[in-house]
């Protein structure tokens, strides 16, 4: 039985809804449900013209544990690919275990209320999916996602022992708007504007937002001055190889990206709160995402591309190794296969790969499990055929 069920029809669930029509041999019966339903029509419309694919459509609020019983219950699919807001993963691991679904998802859980995302959440229900004999995949897009698997490729193929984790994510595309987010406004907002924080030496150590950035190359683009924010992969990669001694995410900003996200903030508009306004109540986050442009918009002017990767540092047959694996994604690529942008592709490829997967039994241990905790290697395989190939330097300057 190989049915599944893509909950979210944004950016990301087109991709994943386009790679797995390509791959009809694994997948063979597919419903996309989301809280707008007329949003999975039109994905499912163009997946039937381009691949002749059919998906079914429905609607549902995954806020609300019974909808979402009643809908598995209904379709009954054997995994849910999570692929709506962050918000909504407890809410769907709770109807996965009522209902009696594996389940995926591509970020970690996040309160509406409260700008802070961390594992424990979804940790704690590690003994539930097991006892149930299901198996739960968390963090499986880019970054998380490949750059967990990336790490643990490197851990068991090319190191004895990782000793510092360095995260690069360069997004060199152009997208022709003076300011827009890459994906959900709202999620991204959030993430971008907290203290950063990396990892060494056993604790974590905070920075104020932005405080440290540098220079860095990125192959086929040149330098980018890059940023130290934190992000979620740095706090299960830490706990599942203990030998890391630091581990950093940095990301590229524009001075122009920056100078909007300072304004923002200071005028208040980066609010998670209620505010009153004119006699109704409203979060001025989310009002912002009303406005700015469409992330799912953004793909038909985008130029240039994504470069993510780990630079790594340890130890192999007791000499210092040096080693660097990324990916660089085309955002005009990304689109004209997918009608979607590369920030886009890179999450919704891997998801797609996730569920492949567990459905062809490489990844399918009972339990809640981060990426990098499976096998890397039939993933890693699939990355090169499904359209995010990567490449491997080594013994080479990491220049951090
Ligand atoms: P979008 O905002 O484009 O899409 C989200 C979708 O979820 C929309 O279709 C939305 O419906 C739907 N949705 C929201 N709330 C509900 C609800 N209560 N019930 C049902 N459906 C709901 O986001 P993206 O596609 O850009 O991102 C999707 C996910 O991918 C996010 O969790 C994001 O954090 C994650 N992500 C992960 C990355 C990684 O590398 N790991 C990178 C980028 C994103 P509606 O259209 O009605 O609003």
């Amino acid at each position: 039985m190989r049915k599944v069920l893509i909950i979210g029809a944004g950016g990301v669930g087109t991709v994943v809804a386009h790679k797995i029509a390509q791959n009809p041999d694994v997948f063979n019966e597919v419903m996309m449900a989301s809280r707008t339903k007329s949003k999975c029509d039109v994905i499912a419309a163009e997946v039937k013209k381009r691949y002749n694919f059919n998906i079914q459509t429905a609607q549902v609020d995954a806020d609300n544990v019974e909808e979402l019983v009643k809908l598995f219950n209904e379709f009954q699919p054997v995994l849910v690919i999570n692929v709506a807001l962050p918000y909504q993963d407890l809410t769907i691991m709770d109807a996965c275990l009522e209902a009696k679904v594996n389940y995926l998802d591509t970020a970690n859980y996040e309160p509406k209320d409260e700008a802070k995302f961390e594992y424990s959440w979804q940790w704690a229900y590690h003994d539930k999916f097991k006892k149930a004999g299901l198996t739960a995949i968390l963090g499986c897009g880019f970054d998380p996602g490949v750059t967990s698997i990336f790490t643990a490729y490197a851990a068991k193929h090319h190191f004895d022992e990782i000793h510092y984790l360095d995260i690069v994510d360069c997004n060199a595309g152009d997208h022709g708007k003076p300011f827009a987010t890459n994906f959900n406004p709202e999620i991204n907002i959030r993430e971008v504007t907290q203290k950063g924080k990396y990892w060494e030496n056993g604790k974590w150590v905070e920075t104020e937002p932005h405080a440290i950035h540098k220079p860095l190359n990125y192959p086929d683009i040149g330098a980018k001055e890059s940023y130290l924010i934190y992000h979620e992969e740095l706090e299960s990669l830490v706990k599942n190889f203990p030998t890391i001694k630091r581990a950093r995410f940095w990301m590229t900003f524009s001075e122009e990206y920056l100078t909007h996200l300072r304004v923002i903030q200071n005028i208040g508009m980066a609010r998670i709160d209620e505010v009153e306004y004119n006699g109704c109540k409203i979060i001025p986050i989310q009002f912002l995402k009303a406005v700015l442009p469409d992330p799912g918009d953004l793909g038909s002017n985008y130029k240039g591309k994504t470069s993510i990767g780990c630079r790594i540092k340890g130890f192999k047959n007791g000499n210092v190794k040096t080693y660097y694996i990324y990916n660089n994604c085309s955002h005009e690529e990304a689109y004209k296969e997918t009608g979607t942008q590369a920030v886009s592709y890179t999450t919704g490829v891997p998801a797609m790969i996730g569920a492949m997967m567990f459905l062809t039994g490489e990844w399918s241990q009972a339990g809640v499990f981060n990426v990098e905790q499976f096998n890397p290697d039939p993933f890693m395989k699939e990355l090169n055929k499904q359209g995010l190939p990567w490449k491997e330097l080594h013994d080479v300057d990491l220049e951090l």
